[in-house]
């Protein structure tokens, strides 16, 4: 089925932005599928306002996640050498 090839393709072409079940391409990001029998459909949705939104929320998420995994280290590190 050339469209699984395809769903696999844009999972490939956007690491971390699409995921897929092999069949339905899935926004990770706003937790929605996204038609991709058109690469228009793709590009339409990564320029849709609730997807840049969705997006910026999310890397603001990862960071703070980032950072407090970071702190959490320290901490544990301090804890050791105690
Ligand atoms: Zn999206």
């Amino acid at each position: 089925m050339p469209k699984v090839k395809k769903a696999h393709c844009y999972v490939r072409d956007y690491p971390g932005v699409f995921r897929t079940d092999g069949a339905i391409l899935f926004c990770t990001f706003c937790e929605t599928n996204v038609s991709c029998d058109r690469k228009s459909q793709i590009t339409q949705h990564l320029g849709t306002s609730k997807h840049i939104e969705n997006s910026k929320l999310k890397s603001n998420k990862d960071q703070v996640s980032q950072q407090f995994i970071k702190n959490h280290l320290i901490k544990l590190e301090q804890i050791i050498k105690i």
